[in-house]
C-alpha cells in the first residue's frame, strides 16, 4: 500500500452513484480513480495502481463477473462489487469469482466505509500474518488452534476450527457458501448447504451468549457467512 491515503478505483457506469461514492470517499481522504466502463477501469488498474476496486456488476461493456474473475488475474488486490436488488446471483458469482464482499444498492457511506476498512485490513493482516484474532470477548489464537471466550478455553473440534480460520482470514468480509464448503470438505460438496447449517450451529452454541442472535458468527441470507470484525 502507498503511504498516501488509500487510492481507490471506482468502475461505475451510473454518474449518481459514482458522484455519491466519490464525496464520500473524499470525506474520509480516500484518493479516487474513476472509470465508467469495464474497458477503461482496467486500463486504469495498470496506470494508477490502485490499493481497491470498487466494481459496479452492471457495466454496459462487459459482464460483471468476467470483470471480477479478469481482475482477479491481473491482481490480488481487494474487490468490494456493487450489485442491484435484481442481480443477487451475479453477486454470489463474483465473489466466487474471486471478489471479495459486497454492498447492495442502494447503501450509505458508513456501510461503505466499514466494508473498505475490512478490505484493507484484510491486506494489512495478510502482510502482517498476524497469528491470534480477537474481537469482542472471542480470541482465536491460529498456531497454537485454540479458541477462548472472555479468557476461558472453548473446545473447538477440528472442522469447526477449519471453518473459523477461514471466516478469520476473511474477518469482517463475507464468505460465500461454496467457498467454505470447497475449503472445509472438497469441491464435491459444494453445494452441501446443511453441513455448514450444523457446523456454523454448533460453533455458535459454543461461542455467542445468544446463539439465535449471533454476534460474531453472522448470516448473510443466502450468501454465507461473516465473522464480525472491530468497526465492520
Ligand atoms: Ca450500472
Amino acid at each position: 500500500m502507498n503511504d498516501a491515503a488509500p487510492l481507490i478505483l471506482l468502475i461505475e457506469d451510473d454518474s449518481q452513484t459514482r458522484r455519491f461514492l466519490k464525496t464520500s470517499l473524499a470525506n474520509r481522504g480516500w484518493r479516487i480513480a474513476e472509470a465508467d466502463c469495464a474497458k477503461s477501469g482496467l486500463a486504469l488498474l495498470k496506470s494508477e495502481q490502485p490499493d481497491c476496486v470498487i466494481l459496479d456488476l452492471g457495466l454496459p461493456d462487459m459482464d460483471g463477473i468476467a470483470v471480477a474473475r479478469r481482475l482477479r488475474q491481473l491482481s490480488d488486490l481487494p474487490v468490494l462489487v456493487l450489485s442491484a436488488r435484481s442481480q443477487e446471483q451475479n453477486k454470489i458469482m463474483a465473489l466466487d469469482a474471486g471478489a471479495d464482499d459486497y454492498l447492495t444498492k442502494p447503501f450509505g457511506s458508513g456501510e461503505l466505509h466499514a466494508r473498505l476498512q475490512a478490505l484493507l485490513r484484510r491486506v494489512a493482516r495478510s502482510i502482517a500474518a498476524s497469528e491470534t484474532f480477537e474481537t469482542g470477548q472471542l480470541k482465536i489464537d491460529l498456531a497454537r488452534r485454540k479458541v477462548f471466550i472472555a479468557g476461558n478455553e472453548v473446545r473447538i473440534t477440528p472442522i469447526e476450527f477449519r471453518l473459523l480460520g477461514i471466516l478469520v482470514r476473511h474477518a469482517g468480509l463475507v464468505v460465500t457458501h461454496r467457498q467454505l464448503l470447497g475449503e472445509v470438505w472438497g469441491a464435491e460438496h459444494i453445494h452441501d448447504q446443511h453441513y455448514l447449517r450444523i457446523y456454523m450451529g454448533q460453533l455458535r452454541h459454543k461461542l455467542e451468549v445468544n446463539p439465535a442472535r449471533p454476534r460474531y458468527l453472522l448470516t448473510e441470507v443466502g450468501v454465507g457467512y461473516r465473522l464480525a470484525a472491530d468497526g465492520s
